[in-house]
């Protein structure tokens, strides 16, 4: 099986709030031939999350209403969706931020603006223990 036919059967999730960065960033995603989902808040993407246990999350931190680190925590908690790998994406790298999302369970973290060369790379990081 070809490398674009292997990425159709792998289901990322994006968690987004905002619409320009939902559209970016899933159609960078699409670019890569991988299947995507999207929800625009916290509570949607857990549900999605344990409805279609994704391959892997890309999750905004801050998101209305609860944010991205208390959303992954709740994943991280739940035996039916910790093992999926969640990547934080941050458009703050302060120091300090890189600990906090470690400590709520974030696999690791793209700064915002999103570029497609490391997207890539850090998606395909991830999903190699998954489907070597
Ligand atoms: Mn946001």
């Amino acid at each position: 099986m070809g490398i674009l036919e292997r990425r159709k059967e792998v289901k990322i999730l994006i968690v987004e709030d905002n619409p320009t960065n939902m559209k970016l960033i899933s159609n960078l995603i699409k670019k890569a031939a991988y299947e995507v989902l999207g929800a625009a808040d916290a509570n949607a993407g857990i549900a999605m999350a344990r409805e279609e246990r994704p391959d892997l999350i890309l999750m905004d931190i801050q998101l209305p209403g609860m944010d991205g680190l208390t959303a992954t925590g709740i994943l991280k908690n739940d035996e039916k969706t910790r093992h999926i790998p969640v990547i934080a994406l941050t458009s703050y790298a302060m120091k300090g931020d890189e600990e906090r999302m470690t400590a709520a369970g974030c696999d690791g973290y793209l700064a915002k603006p999103i570029r497609y060369k490391e997207l890539l790379q850090t998606v395909e990081s991830f999903l190699r223990e998954k489907h070597p």
